[in-house]
């Protein structure tokens, strides 16, 4: 593709020219966390530099400026995601503290013998938080079974879909697999049956751009580490009529509308889900990555990261005894694999000697793991960063650990 001038993207991000243990750096952990292009790095230097102050309540310039600039970034995610309303947004440190605020807030919802659906793909950060809830009041934790693809199994889920059901918790993308869920027929079928869905977005935001309108999801998370932003910030979409019935998460400064020892009122949205001193520069840089992102563009992103995911696949799959884990017909850039009789901790090991960083073990999936009765895997995520040539690199990496190791 002429349009898309791979060269010139990855002289944004200043951490590919790095070596590591003496070779050049390929990066293929980005399910894990994605790397930063220079254009945010500057928007965070810019705002110590120039800027730096609590914000929503100071009268003074800085204070102003900051303010200003977190609020613009609101703006830029509610635009991104097609939300109705701003003060849908709420600012958290990232999708896990997103998720435990809606189940915290849950508590009051739920009853002894209502039931809560996960699916069996889940990121143990939207499966513990529930448990927690289940445990606090009696509800009943069901899983939606998944196949040897790694695809949901959609007539379980219908099957499962009873008036006892308050609550559908999914990922939109599997962290461990890389399979799209079928979204949209999750979310409607779980209104039809009068549950709400929490959809964990964490995984498909840096290479889909979903929009909540069109989607209806009640809640919806992300993490801006995982989309060329910084960590420790991420995103809650919430319905108005869910954040307003919710109770708040944590209380403290920011939440309040008005406080005396015998009692407190609560802010408006999204200040009741916002208390303390937010990650201001985060949450400024959060609106700069998708900036970045979208500059690039959504579909442009997409169309290269799956010639990647082709690619890689044909060519791993092309060395004997190497077998993929997560097979669905949508997927986004990750493959995870194992080579028959080595463990993946020493194939990862290898591969870091070569430069190049992928991830092994179970990825916060121990139950996907279970299901396929493996203790772990190797995954490579590939991001619109990447190339066949490193691809080209990872290839010969895993066929040299192969020869070492067996
Ligand atoms: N859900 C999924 C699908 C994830 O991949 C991750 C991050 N690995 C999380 C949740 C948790 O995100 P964070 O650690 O940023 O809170």
């Amino acid at each position: 593709d002429a349009a898309y001038n791979i060269e010139t993207i990855r002289k944004d991000f200043p951490i590919l020219s790095r070596e590591v243990n003496g070779k050049p750096l390929v990066y293929f952990d980005n399910a894990a966390t994605s790397q930063t292009p220079q254009q945010v790095i500057d928007v965070i230097v810019d705002y110590y530099q120039r800027y730096n102050a609590n914000i929503h309540r100071g009268v003074h310039t800085l204070s102003q400026e900051a303010t200003d600039a977190y609020e613009e970034a609101r703006i830029k995610i509610q635009r991104h995601f097609n939300i109705a309303k701003p003060h849908e947004v709420i600012f958290t440190s990232g999708t896990t503290h997103a998720i435990n605020l809606v189940a915290n807030g849950f508590s009051s919802f739920l009853k002894k013998g209502d039931e809560v659906l996960v699916s069996a793909m889940e990121h143990h950060s939207n499966i513990v938080p529930w448990q927690m809830l289940c445990d606090r009041t009696g509800a009943v934790l069901k899983v939606i079974p998944m196949n040897l693809e790694g695809e949901l199994i959609m007539e379980e889920y219908h099957k499962l879909l009873s008036e006892k059901v308050k609550l559908v918790f999914c990922n939109h993308v599997s962290n461990a697999l890389g399979t799209v869920n079928p979204i949209k027929e999750i979310i409607d079928a779980a209104h039809r049956a009068g549950a709400a869905v929490l959809v964990d977005g964490a995984q498909a935001a840096p290479h889909i751009k979903a929009d909540m309108q069109a989607l209806d999801a009640d809640f919806y998370t992300v993490s801006a580490h995982k989309m060329c932003g910084p960590t420790g910030v991420g995103m809650l979409y919430g319905k108005k009529e869910w954040l307003q019935k919710l109770p708040p998460y944590q209380g403290g400064g920011e939440m309040i509308a008005e406080v005396t020892f015998e009692k407190t009122t609560y802010a408006d949205l999204p200040h009741k889900f916002e208390a303390g001193t937010p990650n201001v520069c985060g949450g400024i840089a959060f609106g700069a990555a998708l900036d970045y992102m979208n500059s690039i563009g959504f579909g442009a992103i997409a169309a290269y990261e799956h010639e990647l995911l082709q690619y890689a696949t044909e060519k791993l799959l092309e060395i004997e005894g190497l077998k993929i884990y997560g097979t669905a017909k949508e997927k986004t850039s990750v493959i995870s694999f194992n080579i028959e009789g080595v463990h993946p901790y020493d194939i990862g090991t290898i591969l870091d000697k070569l430069g190049i960083a992928v991830r092994t073990g179970h990825h916060c999936a121990q139950p996907i793991m279970d299901f396929y009765q493996i203790p772990g895997t190797v995954r490579a995520s590939f991001s619109f960063y990447n190339t066949k040539q490193e691809i080209d690199g990872l290839v010969e990496g895993v066929k040299r650990a192969k020869t070492m190791l067996l």
